[in-house]
């Protein structure tokens, strides 16, 4: 078998949403997203609802529904997109609560679904999502009388604390909240980890519980241990890969592994990267290609079967910086080909 093995182990997931639970004195809840940030809802959602969670955000109805399969009634989904055009059968059968974010999306949300359950997202500064302080101003009594069940902000800053946007949100969403009964949600996993004033009544961590930043004292989530397919020796004068982008000065070892850039392995990560073996770090030499990236592994001194990309020697973020890039943005890109394994108990 060539294919790579991604190994997630649900028991950190699980772990690192009780620390970030921990953090503060409210409810927990858990964004799981984009196919739980890539590592696989079906697994990951049951697991956290097992771990206590019974708060979850996904972003589009759609992924409501796969959810909703997964954990059955009782916990309570919610969609950051709201109720989009098309979307009231599947909210209802799904019994999702659409994060509704415009005068529109109300109307359309009591008119086709009277009596079912909402929550409002505000915006505080990030213009991206939810009702702006003006629009907010003329609709909040007619709003909060159809009960939403949640109101909510995001912050843009959250994971550099000393950027004043994250104090200039808090204020906003204080004001525009003020007097309001409702449950209230601010914090993502940065904001969990700025102060308790940013915690409300409710968190809603995603990355964190992925093992990614800016949650430094996360317990490692996933390791990606890609085979070796061929090890060759190379000679000085050389090259390996496309565009000749790798030429051996000296006598090099060159192990070629089985994944690349369709397993989300990006292209950018080129001559920066690192695998690793037994802890020891090994370049990536050369080209990342479609399914296969060569390493020289001419300081080890066995025959290695697999290289480890992602693991305890190398995290998301450290694999992301390679590319230039986020944690998120590795962890989302995981690919289709991996056996995944599920780590727990
Ligand atoms: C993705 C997202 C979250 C989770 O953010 P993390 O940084 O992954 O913790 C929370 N709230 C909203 C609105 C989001 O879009």
């Amino acid at each position: 078998m060539s294919t790579a093995t991604l190994i997630i182990d649900l028991d950190a997931i699980c772990a690192n949403w009780r620390a970030l639970d921990g953090q503060t004195a409210c409810e927990t809840a858990a964004v799981i997203k984009a196919d739980a940030y890539g590592l696989g809802v079906a697994k990951v959602g049951p697991a956290l609802a097992a771990a206590g969670a019974r708060q979850f955000f996904v972003a589009v109805a759609e992924e409501g529904v796969i959810l909703r399969r997964a954990l059955g009634p009782g916990p309570t989904i919610n969609v950051f997109s709201g109720h989009m055009a098309g979307d009231a059968d599947m909210i209802r059968e799904g019994n999702l609560t659409p994060m509704i974010n415009s005068v529109d999306q109300l109307l359309a949300h009591v008119e086709s679904l009277p009596g079912h359950a909402f929550g409002l997202q505000l915006d505080t500064g990030m213009n991206r999502l939810g009702m702006e302080p003006s629009e907010w101003a003329a609709l909040r009594d007619i709003a909060l009388a159809q009960r939403p069940t949640l109101i909510m902000s995001h912050l843009a800053c959250a994971d550099d604390p000393s950027h004043p946007m994250n104090a200039a949100q808090l204020k906003n969403f204080a004001d525009m909240t003020e007097g309001v009964e409702v449950p209230r949600s601010l914090a993502a996993t940065g904001g969990i980890l700025l102060a308790p004033d940013y915690h409300f009544d409710m968190t809603r961590p995603g990355v964190g519980l992925y093992g990614g930043l800016p949650f430094l004292d996360a317990t490692p989530v996933v390791s990606l241990d890609v085979p070796v397919i061929q090890i060759r020796d190379v000679a000085p004068g050389e090259s390996v890969g496309y565009a000749n982008a790798f030429v051996a000065r000296n006598p090099t070892r060159v192990a070629t592994v089985s994944a690349g850039y369709a397993d989300g392995l990006i292209r950018a990560m080129g001559a920066k990267a690192t695998m690793t073996h037994e802890g020891r770090k090994l370049p990536v030499i050369g080209r990342v290609s479609m399914d296969l990236i060569t390493v020289d592994i001419t300081a080890l001194k066995g025959t290695p079967e697999h290289l480890q990309l992602l693991g305890l020697h190398q995290s998301v973020d450290t694999v992301a910086g390679f590319a230039g890039t986020i944690g998120y943005e590795i962890l989302t890109s995981l690919g289709a080909r991996y056996d995944r394994v599920y780590l727990t108990a």
